[in-house]
This record gives structure tokens, C-alpha cells and sequence, in this order.
């Protein structure tokens, strides 16, 4: 047991069946259905072989995707088949969730065998919003056809899922309340160094957050700030765009416009609050750039014309940047300075990530596009932490506990009535 939740350690899972949830949800090819990434399917390695080994009969349940979200809502086919060259053994697919073909697929397992599911969020109970708290309370998760029909099947469920640790969704808070349950290795890692960053970190210690997907971002900082986790905050991407313009800098109509579209106006009040708060600690970009014609244009904030969309930060900031992260003995960082994808932006987030590669600090980068990022600059090999989930670290970063942990904590102390 570690932090109130069950391991590995305290189950003998020979020839029993194990469902364990993994997030393997990576961008992907829909017309060709390959995968772009494969970080992720990489991490949960080291748990689905030690089932395995142990001769657990390997069930694995996962996502790819969310068409509410983000377009790539796709089967887990191709999945099955990285995880298979990964492991080097067989990885069995089945095109089903949990009707006949699940069920029957699952019983016909022998030991050491692994069955991965397919995309558990063709299932409506499991598509919940859960950002605008559209969701099923957590007694009703474990009601669910999924959890219903799977449970039954199964001896022990394992959650490996850290990056999807913020989710209150049937396939990751359900089984807890039925069977014994533990975290998975990669699960355990991932909370491990998560909370030695929050909670002792080297000093100082310096966030860098960028992005595009900033909804939890400010509350994570202003918990940062308070509880003095981050000596400082250097902002890059949407989020520099919007505590910009929450402090009346230019930062062109197009950025605006971009801020109104994705719904990002609702944080100009915090944003604003939080520099007011914190002036000495939140740094924001001395310059912008903006693509025309795909050439790069770089503007002092005093020059920004009034039509700019800021798709990076400016070179004089990506330098700046550079020399705080020289500085410092830990960064944490999440999300990208700019449109990293087109070469014209890129130059903020490779300068960054290259100074980040260059430090000596105790680096941490989450997120997937940040994973992303960090492997088109060649810099990977050289962060001493890497954690597959963004929004779920964002989220324990806030200071609040995760649903997922909350239902392992749960189910660890049921165990020891
Ligand atoms: P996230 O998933 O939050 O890490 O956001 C990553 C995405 O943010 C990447 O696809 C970037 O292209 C995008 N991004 C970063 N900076 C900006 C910006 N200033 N304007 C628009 N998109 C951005």
C-alpha cells in the first residue's frame, strides 16, 4: 500500500482475471488509423507485463478520444497491435465493449493472456462532460452496464490510468465500489513524482504554462501561488494571450477573437486578479509573433497591430525564458508557447524546450502536446520526468483529489475492515 491506495504488491494475481484500465489515448490518423504518438501506450507497459508475467488473465479497458472534444474518437484497434510490438507477445483485440463478444472473449482467456477492449467510450454512459459536470454521481458509476456486466467477470481491478485520474467516468471510478482494486506501476509513479513536485520541490522553482486547453490552468495557479509551490509562473500560448489582454496590453483582434471563440473571456477576471496578486511572480511575454503569409513577424507589445492573432511567443521571451529556466533547480511545465506544428511559431516552445533539455534543474513536462512537442525538438531523452497526463496533473496541482484516487483510497480502506 502507498498514499491509501493498494499496489501490486498486495495481490496475488495469478490466474486471476484482472481488468485493467490504461489511458492509451493518442493522437491519431483517422483516414489511415495509425497512431501519431505512442508515449502513452509505452507507460503502461511495465504493469500489463507484470500482470502478465504473474499470469494474470489481462483484461484492458480503454479510451480513444472524444468527438465532443477533440475529433479523434476512433476504435482501439490499432492500439492492440503497438502495445503487442512493445511487449513483444500477443495482444488480443476484441471489437466490443462488454456485450456477448467481450464477455466471451474475456472467459476464453488463459493465463499470462492479454484481451484489450474495445474503446470503452462507445458506451454513452461513459461520454460524460465532465467539464460542465454532466456526469453520473459516483454511486451511479458502479450501476453502469459496464461495471454491471464486467465486474462479475473479473477478481481485481487495476487502474493505470493516471493521465485520465480526473475523470469521474464509469470505466474508472465504477469498479472500485465492487471489486478489490489497486493502482497500476505506471499510476504509482506518476502519483509519486507529482506529489514530491508539489510538495518538496528544489528551489526555486519556476511553471511555465502554456497551452491551448487552459480551463483548469488558472485555479491551479493561484493554488501554486499560495501555497508557494511555484517561486514563479511564466506564461506562454492562450494563457499569456488572455493575462494579457485581462491587463489592457495589446495583443491584436485576432487573439481576441480567438479568446471569445474557445471561451477563454470567462478567465479575464481571474486572470486579472492573479496579476494584480502576484505581480513579482507571474511573467508575461515582452513580445509577440503572429504569421503572415507563412513568414514569422515578431512585435514589442508596444508595436502588436491591431489585426494580430499572437500564434507564439516573441523571440526577446523565448530568450528571457530561457535564461529563468538557467536559473532555477526545478521547472515544471505544461503546454506549448505556440503553434509549435507550423514552423513559423515554433521558435518559442523550442527555445524553451531546448533550454529546458540543457538544464541541470529537476525538469517535469506534462501533457500530451507538450510530449509532443518535446519529441519534435529532440529533447525527451532529456527531462528527468515526464508525465503522460495534463489535465489530471493540472487538476492534483490545484490541490484538489482526484476522483480516481478518491475511489482507490476508497476501495483500499473497504479492504481492510
Ligand atoms: P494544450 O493541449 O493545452 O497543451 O495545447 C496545445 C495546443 O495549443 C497546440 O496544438 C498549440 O498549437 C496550441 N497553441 C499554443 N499557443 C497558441 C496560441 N497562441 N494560439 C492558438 N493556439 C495555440
Amino acid at each position: 500500500m502507498r498514499f491509501g491506495i493498494m499496489t501490486l504488491d498486495d495481490f496475488d494475481v495469478g490466474g486471476k482475471t484482472v481488468l485493467c484500465r490504461v489511458d492509451i489515448n493518442q493522437p491519431i490518423n483517422r483516414e489511415k488509423g495509425t497512431l501519431r504518438d505512442t508515449t502513452r501506450i509505452k507507460g503502461c507497459v511495465p504493469t500489463v507485463r507484470e500482470l502478465s508475467d504473474k499470469g494474470a488473465r489481462v483484461v484492458l479497458l480503454a479510451h480513444q478520444g472524444s468527438d465532443i472534444e477533440y475529433h479523434n474518437f476512433f476504435s482501439t484497434r490499432p492500439h492492440a497491435a503497438v502495445l503487442s510490438d512493445f511487449l513483444a507477445r500477443p495482444v488480443k483485440f476484441i471489437d466490443d465493449v462488454c456485450g456477448p463478444a467481450a464477455r466471451e472473449a474475456i472467459s476464453r482467456l488463459s493465463d499470462g493472456e492479454i484481451l484489450l477492449l474495445d474503446n470503452v467510450r462507445y458506451l454513452g454512459e461513459e461520454q460524460t462532460l465532465f467539464e460542465l459536470n454532466l456526469g453520473l454521481s459516483h454511486e451511479e458509476q458502479s450501476k453502469t452496464l459496464l461495471v454491471q456486466t464486467l465486474a462479475p467477470l473479473a477478481d481485481l481491478y487495476v487502474c493505470d490510468a493516471f493521465a485520465a485520474a480526473h475523470r469521474n467516468q464509469p470505466s474508472l471510478c465504477g469498479f472500485e465500489q465492487l471489486l478489490p482494486s489497486a493502482m497500476g506501476r505506471l499510476f504509482e509513479r506518476e502519483y509519486c513524482e507529482v506529489s514530491k513536485l508539489m510538495e518538496a520541490p528544489a528551489r526555486p522553482c519556476l511553471f511555465i504554462l502554456g497551452g491551448a486547453k487552459i480551463s483548469d490552468t488558472f485555479m491551479m495557479m493561484e493554488t501554486v501561488l499560495k501555497n508557494g509551490t511555484a517561486d514563479a509562473i511564466l506564461t506562454g500560448g492562450l494563457v499569456a494571450n488572455v493575462m494579457l489582454a485581462a491587463t489592457q496590453k495589446p495583443v491584436g483582434s485576432g487573439s481576441l477573437a480567438l479568446i471569445r471563440k474557445s471561451g477563454h473571456e470567462k478567465f479575464l477576471e481571474a486572470a486579472e486578479t492573479l496579476c494584480k496578486n502576484y505581480p513579482d511572480k507571474i511573467v508575461l511575454p515582452l513580445d509577440l509573433a503572429g504569421s503572415r503569409n507563412g513568414l514569422r513577424i515578431d512585435y514589442a507589445l508596444s508595436e502588436v497591430p491591431e489585426d494580430l492573432e499572437a500564434l507564439d511567443i516573441g523571440q526577446k521571451t523565448a530568450e528571457m525564458y530561457a535564461g529563468r529556466i538557467r536559473d532555477v533547480a526545478t521547472v515544471f511545465l505544461n503546454g506549448p508557447m505556440g503553434v509549435f506544428e507550423q514552423e513559423e511559431t515554433s521558435l518559442g516552445t523550442r527555445t524553451v524546450m531546448e533550454a529546458l533539455g540543457n538544464s541541470k534543474a529537476y525538469t517535469v513536462v506534462g501533457g500530451g502536446d507538450s510530449i509532443t512537442a518535446l519529441k519534435r525538438f529532440d529533447q525527451t531523452d532529456r527531462i528527468s520526468y515526464i508525465c503522460t497526463g495534463g489535465g489530471a496533473l493540472i487538476r492534483f496541482l490545484t490541490g484538489e483529489e482526484l476522483p480516481v484516487v478518491k475511489a482507490l483510497r476508497t476501495a483500499a480502506e473497504r479492504g481492510l475492515d
